[in-house]
């Protein structure tokens, strides 16, 4: 069959960049991220499409969720021109979920599930590549050299929404709008749900199992 279409669903900190990353280079296929786009694109203006904020930094900065019709036009440019994708940190509500099965069908939807209490050290401990965006963690998936890529050689650093004001925030959004977005995949009996506290190894075989299964 054609490349698999992959929907990876979980809070933030569940592991869905890193996951998602890996998941690309086996199979592939596009990461098609809707968290990496608009960080990219901040201070894109999007006033013409009658939101409340003139750009995408006022909501994230807030952990809140930016407006659907600018990610939803993301997701379809990007969707446009991919054979295969993993598609990550969207849908994050039911309206965006409506607007994607309009847009594409998918061959494999995965939950992954972590624990409170483990995503909150998971963001705060959260660094990232300023030149290439690989993900490290201080504790857990530390760089050889503090502060300094392993892949590119670039600064790590914070993002400025992984402090834990703000990582509650974000929590708070992710149980409000996206969780009913995980009980939906689940009632139409698509979601097939993984445990997400093993290592990031244990983790990446159980997601490929899933995927090569849909893929034959
Ligand atoms: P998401 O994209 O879902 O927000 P990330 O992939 O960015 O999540 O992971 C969040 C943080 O947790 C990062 O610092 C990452 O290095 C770390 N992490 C990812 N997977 C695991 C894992 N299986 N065990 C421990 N830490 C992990
Ligand atoms: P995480 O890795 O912690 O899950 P992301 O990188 O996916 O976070 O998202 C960071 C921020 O970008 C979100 O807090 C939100 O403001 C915005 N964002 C990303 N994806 C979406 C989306 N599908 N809908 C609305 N806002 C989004
Ligand atoms: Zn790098």
């Amino acid at each position: 069959m054609s490349e698999p279409r992959v929907l990876l669903l979980g809070a933030p900190g569940a592991g869905k960049g890193t996951q998602s990353k890996r998941l690309a280079e086996e199979f592939g296929i596009e990461h098609v991220t809707t968290g990496d786009a608009l960080r990219s694109n901040k201070d894109m203006d999007i006033g013409h499409m009658d939101t409340e904020y003139d750009t995408p930094r006022a909501y994230m900065e807030a952990g809140d969720l930016v407006p659907d019709a600018v990610v939803n036009e993301i997701v379809k440019t990007a969707l446009q021109s991919a054979d295969g994708y993993v598609l990550d940190g969207y849908p994050r509500n039911l309206d965006q979920a409506e607007y994607l099965s309009e847009i594409t069908d998918l061959d494999a939807v995965v939950f992954l599930d972590v624990s409170q209490g483990e995503l909150v050290d998971r963001l705060t401990g959260r660094r990232v590549c300023d030149d290439c965006g690989a993900n490290y963690h201080v504790e857990f998936n530390p760089p050889e050299t503090e502060g300094v890529c392993d892949d590119c050689g670039g600064e790590l650093i914070q993002r400025d929404d992984d402090t834990e004001d703000t990582v509650r925030d974000r929590l708070e959004v992710y149980e409000e709008n996206t969780e009913p977005v995980v009980d939906h995949y689940r009632e139409a009996g698509v979601l097939v749900e993984v445990d997400g506290e093993g290592t990031p190894d244990e983790v990446f075989e159980a997601i490929s199992d899933v995927v090569d299964d849909a893929a034959n």
